[in-house]
């Protein structure tokens, strides 16, 4: 099936790759590499680590995978962002929506490519700099408002980060779902950025057994709101406003497993139902169905006005290289394979 075929019957939903480096204790563990980027699009996915015959690895059935673009482990948090998101943030000014999401097993770089580190910053503060310039370049009578807010979902629980206390109340109003009494920081500049999401971070939900790490049932949402006057063409003053939301999920690794049980019984199994009906109206887009299921989650009835329609989505697949995880790293293939 074609791009362009896709895109007459569904929303076309633009998925990527990105592998990390192989971790120092992975090493120690003595793991092999399993995965191999050929032209900067085909993933390969082997058990053998000196294999690289290229045509006799495409003859291996589901283990060839091909994207809109794949990153292999050397790739720069910068063209991650180039490639992935900045069409997004030019759309923003255009009065669009879009969104971004990093999907994959915990520790395979989700919040390394979102939120990066001081040293590299990722795709939110990339995005936010961005913006910023883009937003000095074009006008310099300052008609420009920008605001952040960054929230959480964990266990079908809403709350602030930016803020952190009572679970917020989602209600729909005429601008659709809104979660009542979130913070709306407006921001000037990205210098105050990265601090603030670093902040917001570490209000993240941790697990009781492990504190100090970030749940990996524990989806974090930035959603940037771009707002601002224009002359339209008969020179009446409009407002113009376009959000972007960029979304660190939770852990794929119990997910797909269970694809085909009902939400009763993954609840009992305590899988995430947010990521199960992020999957099921993603699947539903691309298929072009009329009926999109996004009253099945609090993330997808956060994300309804960013997701298909006129909206540009972006998914980034994280995976490892160790053959230690294999069988994650093929069930996130399989997925955004399936997003295509
Ligand atoms: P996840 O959020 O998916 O659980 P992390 O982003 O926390 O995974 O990544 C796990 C570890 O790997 C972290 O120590 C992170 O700094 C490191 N890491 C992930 N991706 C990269 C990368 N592209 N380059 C360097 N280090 C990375
Ligand atoms: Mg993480």
């Amino acid at each position: 099936e074609t791009i362009e075929e896709k895109s007459s019957v569904g929303s076309r939903i633009l998925v990527f790759v990105r592998l990390r480096p192989m971790a120092k204790k992975e090493k120690e563990a003595g793991s092999r590499c399993c995965v191999r980027i050929v032209n900067r699009r085909d993933v390969f996915l082997t058990e053998f680590a000196s294999e690289n015959d290229y045509l006799r690895l495409k003859r291996l059935r589901g283990r060839h995978f091909t994207f809109d673009a794949s990153f292999p482990d050397s790739t720069s948090q910068q063209e991650v962002y180039s490639t992935t998101t900045a069409d997004l943030v030019e759309g923003v000014l255009q009065g669009k929506n879009g969104s971004v999401f990093c999907y994959g097993a915990t520790g395979a770089g989700k919040t390394y490519t979102m939120l990066g580190t001081m040293e590299n910053p990722g795709v939110m503060v990339l995005a936010m700099k961005d913006l910023f310039a883009k937003i000095r370049h074009r006008s310099c009578d300052g008609n420009h408002v920008v605001h952040l807010s960054y929230l959480e979902v964990y266990n079908e629980t809403v709350r602030d980060l930016l803020s952190p206390g009572r679970p917020l109340v989602l209600r729909e109003d005429k601008q659709g779902i809104v979660a009542s009494g979130l913070t709306q920081y407006r921001a000037y500049s990205t210098d105050e950025v990265m601090a603030l999401l670093q902040r917001g971070n570490q209000n993240r939900t941790t697990e009781p057994t492990r504190v100090n790490e970030t749940s990996s049932r524990s989806h974090a949402i930035l959603q940037v709101v771009a707002e601002y006057r224009v002359r339209d063409d008969t020179m009446n003053v409009v407002n113009r406003v376009g959000k972007l939301s960029l979304i660190d999920l939770a852990g794929s690794e119990r997910a797909l497993a269970t694809d085909q049980r009902t939400l009763r019984s993954i609840e009992g199994a305590n899988i995430n139902r947010s990521l199960l009906a992020l999957s099921s109206c993603i699947n539903a887009l691309v298929e072009g169905k009329k009926h999109i299921p996004y009253r099945n989650s609090k993330l997808t009835q956060l994300l309804k006005d960013s997701l298909g329609g006129a909206c540009n989505t972006v998914m980034i697949a994280n995976i490892s290289p160790s053959n230690l995880s294999f069988g994650e790293t093929q069930n996130t293939l399989h997925w955004a394979d399936r997003a295509k």
